[in-house]
C-alpha cells in the first residue's frame, strides 16, 4: 500500500474548507484536517476491518460465503460506497477459512476503488488461495455519490464476476443465488 502523506491531506483539508467559504479555525472545523487525516489512513489500510457476521455453507462440492459486509470508497468522488459481498467455489481438494475469505473482501474494499474492479480483485485472489479456477462472486452496494446527488434511486448495484463452472453451468450459478437469497442487501430495508 502507498504510504499516506497525513500533513499534506491536512493541508488540503484546510484548503477545501477555505474553498467553500468556511473558517478552518472555528471551534467545530478546527480538528476536522486532522480527523479527516486518520480517517482516510484508516479506510484505505487495506487492513481487516475486524470483527465480521458472515453465513458459511458448505455442501458437498459447493462452498459458499454470504453476507461479508464492507466498505469502501469511490476513486471517482471519494464517497463511501458500502455493502455485501458473496464469494462462493469449487473447493479443489483445499477448503479455506470464511476469515480467510473475509479478510480477502475487506483488504480490496479499504483502498479507493470501482465495484467492478474490486469484484474481480476478490474473485482473482479466491482463486489463488483456494486453488480453484470455479469461483464467483457477488457484490451489492449503495454508492453514495449517486444516492447523495440523486442521480438515482439509491437501490444497490449489484456486480458479479463469475469463473470456471460458474460461467458454464446456469444451474450452479442460481444454486448460489438461492443460498445467497436471505443474506442479500436488497432485502435489508431500503435507504430511501
Ligand atoms: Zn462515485
Amino acid at each position: 500500500m502507498p504510504r499516506i502523506d497525513k500533513r499534506k491531506i491536512e493541508e488540503a483539508v484546510r484548503m477545501i474548507l477555505e474553498a467553500i467559504g468556511e473558517d478552518p479555525e472555528r471551534e467545530g472545523l478546527r480538528e476536522t484536517p486532522r480527523r479527516v487525516a486518520d480517517m482516510l489512513e484508516e479506510l484505505l489500510s487495506g487492513y481487516d476491518a475486524g470483527e465480521e457476521y458472515a453465513w458459511f455453507t458448505e455442501q458437498s462440492d459447493l462452498v459458499v460465503v454470504s453476507g461479508i459486509r464492507f466498505y469502501s470508497l469511490c476513486e471517482h468522488h471519494l464517497l463511501p460506497f458500502y455493502g455485501v459481498a458473496h464469494v462462493a467455489y469449487l473447493p479443489k481438494g483445499k477448503v479455506i477459512g470464511l476469515s480467510k475469505i473475509v479478510r480477502i473482501v475487506h483488504k480490496y474494499a479499504r483502498r479507493l476503488q470501482i465495484q467492478e474492479r474490486m469484484t474481480e480483485q476478490i474473485a482473482d485472489e479466491v482463486q489463488k488461495a483456494t486453488g480453484s479456477e470455479d469461483v464467483m462472486v457477488v457484490t451489492e452496494a449503495i454508492h453514495l455519490c449517486m444516492a447523495m446527488r440523486g442521480v438515482k434511486t439509491p437501490a444497490p448495484t449489484v456486480v458479479a464476476a463469475l469463473r470456471g463452472e460458474f460461467r458454464r453451468d446456469p444451474w450452479l450459478k442460481k444454486e448460489v443465488y438461492d443460498i445467497i437469497s436471505p443474506y442479500r442487501l436488497t432485502r435489508h430495508p431500503r435507504l430511501d
